[in-house]
């Protein structure tokens, strides 16, 4: 930690670039005891994750040709010191869960993990913090996140195994340096792998889009690839956004800084005005994001009833568990009628909003 307030000051005192710090909230589901990972584990990935994104990792795999590449993205993240209802706060949410391999559950189309009804954890407002649920994805997957703008905004966030997290305690070769999260937080920020979305690029066409990441046609997935060679260029297999080894990964470029920063100065912008949730004695937090809807009675049954805190602009759109849309509905609508559906769980989507209402059997 000393590390990295050094590294503050020192970035803050060159006052060439912008910064922000991003609050993080880390939910740990654990079904078996060594899922349920220490809290110096926790801090060990939030270390990794400033040092990758600030330029202060071990950088001597990057070679003499894209060092001048090598960007310090002015990007930091701390463990957030209030939570929504601004109490102090480790930022460390902990739930024990009957579901074995919790990351790769879903239940009626939803992940199972976001969820505290389905055995997760609910999101803190993604709107001011960065959501990591770190739980068991049975072998399936290192992680995953959601790219900027995804479409249920109580799953926003990342989802990581235990094992590809932090630098001690679970983390496990070959991801064991923390560089999966600075991936997956890469993607939460906007950027694609350098193959582009085509797993199989073979004829050279996919891109990520940024300039200064040559094109490859290859993933370099599990493996410490010395000199790749593809699209007629020398690869940068040493990028975070490769698939490559925790030991063999080390940088973002200039141009990656760029598209994040879009992404935060965009769909993201919200998260540059929620430094202050990074400290326990800072001004208090933004206000939690004002439900624009309720509606009464919820649980309920048949016949439901919108309250409005200001008209709504854009048409509602309700889904059943699955995910599936049943009901549209004109933002003049003050009830709707369920009878004749399921009982269950539905959820109204109101702009970003997402409204969880429980229908009762008749
Ligand atoms: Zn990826």
């Amino acid at each position: 930690m000393l590390l990295c307030s050094l590294a503050w000051f020192l970035f803050r005192a060159s006052g060439n670039a912008q910064t922000v710090t991003i609050p993080v909230v880390v939910h740990v589901i654990w079904h078996s005891p060594e899922e349920n990972i220490s809290e110096e584990q926790i801090l060990s990935q939030i270390d990794a994750l400033n040092r990758d994104f600030q330029s202060l990792n071990d950088q001597s795999i990057v070679p003499p040709g894209f060092r001048s590449l090598v960007a310090n993205t002015g990007i930091g993240f701390c463990l957030a010191a209030r939570d929504p209802e601004g109490k102090a706060t480790t930022g460390i949410v902990r739930r024990q869960t009957s579901i074995p391999q919790i990351a790769s559950a879903s239940s009626g189309g939803l992940r199972s993990i976001c969820y505290t009804e389905l055995g997760g954890s609910d999101a803190w407002n993604p709107d001011h913090y960065l959501n990591i649920w770190v739980g068991s994805f049975g072998g399936l997957w290192v992680g995953e996140a959601s790219p900027p703008l995804s479409e249920i905004p109580a799953e926003d966030g990342i989802r990581i195994d235990p094992r590809y997290f932090g630098t001690l305690g679970t983390a496990t070769a070959p991801y064991n340096l923390g560089h999966s999260l600075t991936h997956e937080t890469g993607h939460y920020l906007g950027l694609l792998h350098p193959w582009g979305t085509d797993n199989d690029n073979i004829n050279c066409e996919g891109d990520d889009g940024i300039a200064d990441t040559p094109r490859q046609s290859k993933s370099y997935y599990g493996e410490c690839p010395q000199g790749g060679f593809t699209c007629g260029t020398p690869d940068m297999t040493m990028n975070f956004m490769n698939w490559s080894d925790d030991a063999c990964v080390a940088m973002f470029t200039k141009g990656q800084k760029n598209k994040m920063w879009e992404t935060l100065n965009g769909s993201r912008k919200s998260l540059l005005q929620s430094e202050n949730l990074c400290s326990a004695t800072a001004l208090p937090p933004p206000p939690a994001q004002t439900p624009l809807i309720t509606v009464y009675p919820n649980p309920g049954r048949q016949v439901f009833t919108l309250q409005m805190k200001k008209e709504a602009t854009e048409e509602l759109q309700l889904f059943d568990a699955s995910g599936r849309l049943i009901l549209r509905l004109s933002p003049k609508t003050r009830q709707f009628d369920l009878s004749g559906h399921p009982a269950g769980i539905y959820y109204l989507k109101a702009g970003r909003q997402v409204l969880k209402i429980a229908c009762l059997p008749d």
